[in-house]
């Protein structure tokens, strides 16, 4: 029966405890006995809120008991990366200098969870800031991927991934700045989605680079990314970012889910993929012949400045890091160092002492960017390729529905592999970053397993507000196979 419950995806959990078939509270039990017994293991989480989670999920049953109407994910155990601000609970970004911050509001995307009656069960581990790309930069804990222990969940959302595949909660928030959903999504063999840049609103996530920045869900299907969008898509007057509702209507996402797009146009840039190892590339190619049969049309496209994605991304990134990240300095948020002599101490001592090394990296090489002399020749420049890259996706969408490409040119790595050689762990974000850099959706679906049976990720990336088309189409697929129902041994 544990196992069953445990294995429901969030539609079929929620209809049943809407519809009294399933008591809330023996979820929530039963998620935290699975926590216990797994989490010293996995280590996804860096709070969990036990009681807290048990007595909301209690209260729903009683409003179901009396006959109240509940909301979409009523009693559905969801987890939150630990960069969403939340009144219960630090907020820790996984970094020491904010270990004991504890936030003054909920995140926009928190509170329409609560009213959407979920029931939060944690806080999940991620990359210090969400500057990573394997979950190591913590500066509090180690996360394990689920389908191998001795390998990285991916990053900076990898506490959540490792929680939705190891079945320690049923969905998870993730941020995705550079592929913080996706990359980590396809190392754990679940669906990432990073919605169109200004979709969700990004009220009370703690900003990384904010011209980039996104919220999105991670879940064990389509629909219950669709599900998801249903309740944090849309306006709010709190972000200044978040795209009018009058000039991107959002949609219902789950409603025409299980209608295949007809006509469906395919784009693929094979001299991009051919960077990806060969299982990846054999698993992609096998997923497009997949849509073909389905009688999608596949065109090669070439966009010529996708090669300096990377480059481009990692000044905007790092330049706006350096700024973002400016107001930790001892006096207004966190740790504060003891050591310090006079003023000027308290914040490079603070600063010293409570961030880790890749964040000190990225500030230096950010701050440098920045830097007069320095700005036109990086910065400036990479805007410039940023907008080239923009453009890219906007003629290719000219002549196509979707671009099809792998999440990541490997399977999830050996801890420790990357650790020594950063630009080596840059590289690995190679297919995720241009979506942000063209602030356009994209998804990553389970599409196989390497021969360590470690998952692989389909990338799908779609025109500016087109979730709905995007979630069809990657729904088409996922109709069609089994990836998404395998199951890491633990589980
Ligand atoms: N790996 C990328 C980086 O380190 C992306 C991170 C993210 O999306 N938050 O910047």
């Amino acid at each position: 029966m544990q196992d069953d419950l445990l294995n429901m995806d969030c539609r079929e959990l929620r209809d049943g405890i809407a519809a009294g078939r399933i008591k809330s509270i023996t979820v929530a039990e039963a998620v935290f006995e699975r926590i216990e017994q797994y989490e010293p293991i996995v280590g996804a989480y860096i709070t969990t809120f036990k009681e807290h989670a048990l007595a909301k999920a209690e209260e729903i049953d009683a409003q179901i008991t009396a006959g109240k109407q509940v909301g979409q994910l009523a009693g559905v155990p969801i987890a939150v990366k630990d960069v969403l601000c939340t009144t219960f609970g630090a907020t820790t970004c996984a970094s020491k200098i904010l270990e004991n911050f504890h936030a003054p509001y909920n995140a926009t995307v928190i509170e329409k969870l609560l009213s959407a009656d979920a029931v939060i069960v944690g806080k999940t581990n991620m990359d210090e800031f969400a500057m990573g790309s394997s979950t190591e930069n913590s500066g509090l804990k180690q996360t394990v991927n689920p389908w191998d222990t001795s390998r990285v969940p991916g990053g900076s959302s990898g506490g959540s991934t490792a929680a939705v595949a190891g079945r320690l909660c049923f969905a998870a928030l993730g941020s995705d700045t550079g592929g913080s959903i996706r990359q980590p999504a396809s190392f754990c063999g679940v669906v990432g989605l990073k919605p169109t840049y200004g979709r969700v609103s990004r009220f009370g996530l703690v900003a990384y680079g904010s011209s980039l920045d996104q919220i999105g869900p991670i879940t064990r299907t389509v629909a219950d990314s669709a599900l998801m969008m249903n309740v944090i898509a849309g306006h709010d007057p709190a972000d200044s970012t978040s795209v009018d509702e009058k000039q991107a209507p959002v949609c219902d996402y789950l409603e025409k889910l299980d209608e295949p797009v007809k006509q469906l146009k395919i784009a693929v840039v094979p001299q991009f993929n051919a960077g990806a190892e060969s299982q990846v590339q054999t698993a992609i190619a096998d997923a497009i012949d997949v849509y073909k049969n389905l009688g999608a049309e596949i065109i090669e496209i070439e966009m010529p400045h996708l090669d300096y994605a990377i480059a481009a991304y990692y000044i905007v990134a790092t330049a706006e890091a350096s700024s973002n990240l400016a107001r930790y300095d001892g006096v207004h948020y966190g740790h504060r160092s003891e050591n310090a002599e006079d003023y000027i101490e308290v914040y490079s001592k603070s600063r010293a002492e409570g961030f880790g090394k890749e964040v000190k990296r990225r500030i230096m090489l950010g701050t440098y960017a920045l830097s007069s002399g320095y700005y036109d020749a990086y910065y400036l420049k990479a805007l410039k390729v940023r907008s080239l890259i923009r453009s890219d996706f906007t003629k290719a969408f000219e002549n196509c529905d979707c671009i099809m490409m792998p999440v990541s040119p490997t399977t999830a790595f050996k801890i420790g592999e990357k650790t020594d050689d950063p630009l080596k762990m840059y590289l690995s974000d190679v297919y995720t970053i241009a979506a942000n850099l063209a602030g356009v959706p994209a998804v990553s679906i389970p599409c196989g397993f390497d021969e360590n049976n470690l998952p692989i990720g389909l990338q799908i990336l779609a025109p500016a507000f087109g979730e709905d088309r995007l979630l069809r189409i990657a729904r088409m697929y996922e109709a069609r196979t089994d990836w998404h129902k395998k199951k890491p041994a633990i589980v």
